[in-house]
């Protein structure tokens, strides 16, 4: 599949790597916004939130999870940080496989 994400989860692509299990991978944003800004996705290809299945809820709840080791990790834990996922056009989504932008390392304000 000629997806840019499961690429990196495949190693096809190279990308700076933080933390990296069976079923998920997290790894820096290539256009960081902030210090600290990486993306978490599932292994699995889902192109997006809308298209997570009951199957999934488990792979989800993991991410989460991830989430949270890495932000501590990473240091952002403790001064918060940031969790998106972008959906469709009007949430401006540009690759179409399911990541959460973890952004942290600096006061944000609602518009980033
Ligand atoms: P979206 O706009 O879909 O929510 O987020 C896509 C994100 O992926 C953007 O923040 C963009 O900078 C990042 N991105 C796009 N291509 C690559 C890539 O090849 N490597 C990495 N590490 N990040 C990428
Ligand atoms: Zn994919």
């Amino acid at each position: 599949m000629d997806c840019i994400f499961c690429k990196i989860s495949n190693k096809e692509l190279p990308a700076n790597i933080v933390y990296e299990d069976d079923q998920v991978i997290v790894f820096r944003d290539i256009q960081p916004i902030a210090p600290e800004h990486v993306l978490a996705i599932p292994k699995k290809h889902i192109p997006s939130l809308m298209a997570i299945q009951p199957e999934d809820k488990e792979l989800v709840g993991h991410l989460h999870l991830v989430l949270q080791k890495v932000a501590k990790e990473l240091g952002v834990d403790e001064d918060g940080f940031r969790v998106v996922t972008n959906i469709g056009p009007h949430g401006q989504q540009t690759v179409f496989h399911l990541h959460y932008h973890l952004i942290g390392g600096r006061q944000l304000n609602w518009n980033m």
